[in-house]
């Protein structure tokens, strides 16, 4: 027997709806290319928006069509997001910090028919134009109309949608029609394209945006630093639209320097990005003396957030952390690090130290970790296995990928293989140890590559620390750390070694110490390790 609910389907362009009708005059705040700050509403954003989309209309662009964004964080970004998907076509972003050639692949595989790009890419397109047959059109995010470029089938935003009528009723469709693609470059072979849907996005929105998550209100000033071109900013601008909260993009400003300044002016009270990002805000606010006193709290994800930033910024800056974890194929939250009552009851010292874990599930995702053979571990905060997940906001399979992707045997059925090696606590906190290509055996122990690095970037003069295993005669595998150490700091090998004595069991320290000036990145910001294996395959380690 049915319910007697109506049978509404949960779509994007409800939320900017809902934004516009009932917290319509909140505002949305964006560092545009050219420095300028540009400030608008929820409801002048929906108009602009349904301009837009009218525009598209006009265009012949059909539902499923894929339209690709290069662009940085921004109003014009965010009434792309929600302009393309609430006519049924698919926003896919780009990010454009990705090799020239990934951008190329990517484009052609999505079959992009638009191109929408922020003026800071336009050299990137000129040169890569000639290769992209699909796209027929290229915007660029800017109102200007004298820009010299050798493209020649390019329009501004402003006069694609300037004349548009901002009369649209947004269509209904099937809820599970895809809503936006991002492709997740992994370290190997081509980047893999995730499809989101409507209903995947708008389950992720009601989940994230709970208490014992983003914890977002109408009453915060939100900036997601975390880029539009990730993971749909782990979905902030969704959530930011449900819940009314006033938006500031910071665009391509993303230095320590420029963010304090805009989060200041604006009073920004919650923020979300990498740790990186995090770092330079840090080192900032240290230098200069600054105090951020309406930033409540913010979110650090997308590698693990090492102990000291933790407590630099709970201490030094009364700025709450919450540690979350995620990835492009689960819309991206999967876990965040908030307390049960037991855990409000700790000491200071020990809470910070507990939010070194990713966290519990968001409900919608479940996860547990297994074996080599598939059997379930115990949830003891000890034992460390492979990570899997399921859930609506977890993929069933890439963009035109055939062969299937989730685990076939029977012990693993149904469930997505993370590639995250975790242990799960007692209450459901999960840490990650390591990304299984990562881990370091030795002597058949793991030994966590994270747990090492942590404790690295601890020491006041390193930087930034990396750790890949290293074959080794008699125990396989022995951990090499490469460290990147602050400027005019005197420090040596030993000194790091010594360090670690007493703070990681005594065989996971590593057995050397490399002094590099740079260490390798993917374009999302993580360590890129395949590299640092490539460029020390073959080091001769001093215990070997
Ligand atoms: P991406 O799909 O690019 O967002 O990358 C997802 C991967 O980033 C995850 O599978 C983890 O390996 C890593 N990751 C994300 N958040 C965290 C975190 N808080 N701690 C450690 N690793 C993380």
């Amino acid at each position: 027997m049915h319910g007697q609910m109506m049978d509404m389907p949960l779509l994007i362009s409800s939320l900017l709806q809902h934004a516009d009708r009932y917290n319509g005059e909140s505002e949305i705040v964006s560092r545009l290319v050219d420095g300028k700050v540009h400030r608008y509403t929820y409801r002048e954003a929906h108009a602009r928006t349904r301009q837009f989309a009218n525009a598209l209309l006009n265009l012949g662009i059909m539902p499923g069509d894929r339209l690709g964004t290069l662009a940085w964080n921004t109003h014009r970004h965010y009434e792309a997001y929600f302009g393309i998907a609430g006519i049924g076509a698919i926003s896919h972003t780009i990010n454009p910090r990705l090799f020239p050639e990934q951008i190329t692949y990517i484009v052609n595989h999505a079959e992009d028919k638009l191109l929408f790009i922020d003026e800071t890419f336009i050299p990137l397109i000129e040169k890569l134009s000639p290769q992209l047959p699909t796209v027929e059109k290229i915007v660029i995010l800017t109102d200007k109309t004298d820009i010299k470029t050798s493209l020649t089938n390019w329009i501004s935003y402003e006069e694609l949608i300037s004349g548009q009528s901002d009369e649209l009723k947004w269509p209904t469709f099937d809820e599970q029609s895809a809503s936006s693609l991002c492709y997740t470059s992994g370290t190997t072979g081509n980047p893999k394209g995730v499809l989101y849907s409507h209903r995947s996005t708008m389950i992720h929105t009601y989940t994230a945006a709970m208490p014992d998550a983003f914890n977002i209100s109408v009453q915060d000033v939100v900036m997601p630093i975390v880029p539009m071109f990730h993971v749909n900013a782990w979905g902030l601008p969704y959530l930011c639209t449900m819940t009314g909260a006033k938006i500031v993009f910071p665009g391509p400003a993303m230095d320590g320097e420029s963010l304090c300044q805009l989060m200041k002016a604006e009073n920004v009270t919650l923020s979300a990005g990498v740790p990186t990002v995090w770092a330079g805000v840090e080192s900032h606010l240290k230098d200069k003396k600054l105090k951020l006193p309406n930033l409540k709290r913010i979110v650090i994800g997308g590698s693990a957030c090492p102990d000291s930033m933790i407590r630099s910024f709970e201490i030094d800056h009364d700025v709450e952390v919450a540690h979350a974890w995620g990835m492009t194929e689960l819309s991206p939250l999967g876990t965040f690090n908030t307390f049960k009552p037991k855990h409000v009851a700790l000491d200071r010292d020990a809470q910070l130290a507990f939010k070194g874990k990713q966290g519990k599930v968001l409900f919608g995702v479940e996860m547990k970790i297994v074996d080599d053979e598939g059997n379930e571990l115990p949830w003891d905060g000890k034992t460390f296995g492979d990570l899997l997940v399921r859930g609506p906001n977890v993929l069933t399979n890439y963009f035109k990928q055939t062969e299937p992707l989730l685990i076939p045997d029977t012990e693993k059925k149904g469930w997505f293989d993370t590639g995250d090696v975790a242990t799960i606590d007692p209450d459901g906190y999960m840490q990650i140890t390591d990304r299984s290509k990562d881990v370091i055996k030795s002597g058949g122990e793991w030994i966590s590559s994270i747990e090492i690095e942590n404790t690295a970037v601890s020491h006041k003069d390193i930087v930034e620390a990396a750790v890949i295993a290293v074959a080794h005669p008699k125990w396989d595998e022995r951990p090499l750390l490469i460290v990147v150490k602050k400027q005019d700091a005197i420090l040596s090998r030993e000194d790091i070694l010594e360090f670690f004595v007493g703070k990681v069991a005594k065989w996971c320290i590593p057995d050397d110490v490399v002094f590099v000036d740079e260490i390798p990145h993917t374009a999302t910001g993580k360590i890129l390790k395949t590299k640092l294996r490539e460029d020390f395959a073959g080091y001769n380690i001093s215990s070997a």
